[in-house]
């Protein structure tokens, strides 16, 4: 006998979706069942409970079965008990390769933190997708985020402002970019709450009488519109109204000099119709009924919002003259409005899918984000039908970029198999002039070792350094390249190839064998290793000779070499740059 929060998922997965893998569905709730046991929410519920609550948020949004169990399980390997490897061995065995990578995406967005500095928001959405890799992974994550917010109050405050900036900051824009208003206001709301407490409470005290009142005059108006629409034989689906969110009615009053009055659509009378022809006779008809207020309709029908939104809204000097927003939309306009991108999954007629491209398509204002329309052309080349449009969802139009964080939080968009000297010179030329190596996630890499989505990369800079010849070779970016060509161009003499250099273009030195330096040192390259990276050259100190099994230290020296001295040598104190220094090891066996 499953338990009652299962069968309430079960229950709505199979009102949604007859063809819904049931079994699945119970199998992730009992592997996650188990791998959670005896583990607590802060909020001293089960943790069970939240992974439930998740997947209730998803199965809202009438998702298919795989990303219900995938909802099921998107905890287990981060907060399961035990090895993180083996979990997801036995994940991988009990469930796939689609389900375990859905996981994984989760708990690789994970890494991915709001530090608070705004001009950053975009590039970090953008990484949030990127790293994410298929839509339905993003799905989840909202959904988690949701639940998460849902039981923030057992949270420290600090943590409480965290998450609350980094949900309206960056989970709220991509549930409403991917046009899913279900979750964009509930985020919003929620994070609305923490953020602003004061002035969320003035507004709820402040607009809680006027929504009763409201809401009693739409139950009157509504019959009397319903009449008139059967009487024209209109195809009505329903008549109902909802209060705005109350963070979209806080930015819009904030736009309206904090005057209630002038807010017409508080709580919208929501007209849902058959077909777009019934749209357009509804807003004549209303017109013939009510005078509307000029300059105030709006059709996003002709001319959708850039995330897809369609409906036509109009303002009216209603019953007894009080002014009112009505909103007419089909059915479908109305279950895209809410589901958006999710929305696709459930449509089985190619005309339903067809129609959501064509107005994906519609020409959206210039000024909106660039990079919709690389969400845009990814739409067009999923050929996919509708059944199988959730296998598909991969996230490719940022395939092509890496995106990776400077040790201060910024996130650096960059191209793919670009370098740390590529790096070095998105961030300033004077870095890039002075790159003496560089660090990703706290371990040393080759200047020539790519980047990957999500890194931490800090450069180490020395004053001394200079491009080289070489450089040209390395670095990918037209940004880099130009700054290396200028500078060379301008020191002349300068830059010339170096014995370095060369290492890098030629093959590895075989084991064993030692290469003379320009300095002398004597490279063993197969005895110590960097930690992280393997394409590094190292050479043995001369002032200390560490000889294995001595504790050893790394310090970074020019053109990206790294000198390996004696822990306790006298050299190693004298160094103030702390930041130049590397934990290395001898190699042990071979
Ligand atoms: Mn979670």
């Amino acid at each position: 006998m499953p338990d009652i929060h299962l069968q309430k998922i079960l229950d709505k997965c199979q009102t949604n979706n007859p063809d819904c893998d049931i079994d699945l569905i119970e199998r992730a709730y009992d592997f996650a069942k188990k791998i959670h046991a005896g583990q607590k929410r802060v909020s001293g519920q089960d943790y069970i409970f939240h992974c439930l609550g998740a997947a209730e948020i998803v199965a809202d949004l009438k998702v298919d079965s795989k990303t219900i169990a995938a909802t099921l399980l998107h905890d287990v390997i981060d907060d399961g008990p035990g090895d993180k490897e083996e979990l997801a061995k036995q994940l991988e065995k009990e469930f796939g390769k689609e389900i375990i990578r859905l996981v994984n995406g989760i708990t690789k967005l994970g890494k991915i933190k709001f530090r608070g500095e705004e001009r950053q928001i975009e590039n970090l959405r953008k990484m949030f997708l990127a790293m994410a890799e298929d839509i339905r992974v993003v799905i989840i994550k909202l959904a988690d985020r949701l639940h998460n917010m849902q039981t923030l109050s057992f949270l420290p405050p600090l943590k409480q402002q965290r998450i609350a900036a980094e949900t309206l900051n960056i989970y709220a824009p991509l549930a409403d970019r991917l046009g899913i208003g279900h979750l964009k206001g509930q985020l919003e709301d929620s994070s609305f709450k923490y953020l602003m407490a004061g002035e969320y409470t003035w507004l709820v005290n402040q607009v809680r009488e006027q929504i009763d009142e409201r809401e009693k005059y739409l139950k009157k108006v509504a019959p009397v519109l319903k009449k008139e629409i059967i009487k024209e034989s209109i195809g009505l689906v329903k008549i109902h109204w909802r209060a705005k969110h109350y963070w979209s009615l806080y930015k819009k009053l904030q736009r309206y000099e904090m005057n209630l009055n002038r807010i017409y659509d508080l709580v919208a009378l929501r007209v849902i119709v058959k077909d777009i022809d019934d749209c357009y006779a509804t807003l004549g008809l209303i017109h013939k009924l009510w005078r509307p207020l000029p300059g105030r309709i709006k059709d996003y029908i002709a001319l959708p919002k850039p995330n897809g939104y369609q409906s036509i809204h109009t303002t009216v000097f209603c019953q007894g003259g009080k002014i009112t927003e009505i909103q007419i939309r089909t059915a479908k306009m109305d279950e895209e409005a809410e589901r958006g991108i999710a929305a696709h999954w459930y449509y089985t007629e190619q005309k339903g899918f067809k129609s959501y491209l064509k107005k994906i398509f519609t020409p959206a204002p210039e000024k909106e984000l660039r990079w919709i329309k690389q969400l845009q052309s990814w739409q067009k080349e999923t050929h996919a039908t509708p059944e199988d449009f959730f296998q598909s969802l991969k996230i490719d139009f940022f395939k092509d970029r890496i995106f990776v964080f400077t040790p201060r939080g910024d996130v650096i968009d960059l191209p793919e198999g670009a370098t740390p000297l590529d790096f070095a010179y998105q961030i300033h030329s004077d870095i890039g002039h002075h790159y003496q190596g560089a660090k990703a996630d706290g371990r040393m890499i080759a200047l020539t070792t790519p980047l990957h989505n999500g890194q931490v990369v800090e450069i180490i800079t020395q004053k001394n350094a200079r491009p080289s010849q070489d450089w040209l070779k390395i670095a990918k970016t037209n940004q880099a390249l130009n700054k290396i060509r200028q500078w060379l161009s301008k020191n002349p003499g300068f830059g010339e190839t170096t014995k370095e250099a060369d290492e890098i273009k030629k093959e590895p030195p075989k084991a064993e064998q030692p290469i003379k330096t320009a300095t002398r040192q004597i490279v063993l390259k197969s005895e110590v290793e960097v930690a992280g990276d393997q394409k590094i050259t190292t050479a043995l100190a001369k002032c200390c000779h560490p000889k294995p099994p001595d504790e050893i230290i790394g310090y970074i020296t020019l053109h990206q070499r790294i000198t390996i001295h004696n822990r306790d040598c006298k050299n190693l104190a004298k160094i103030k740059d702390q930041k130049r220094l590397v934990s290395v090891n001898w190699k042990t066996g071979s």
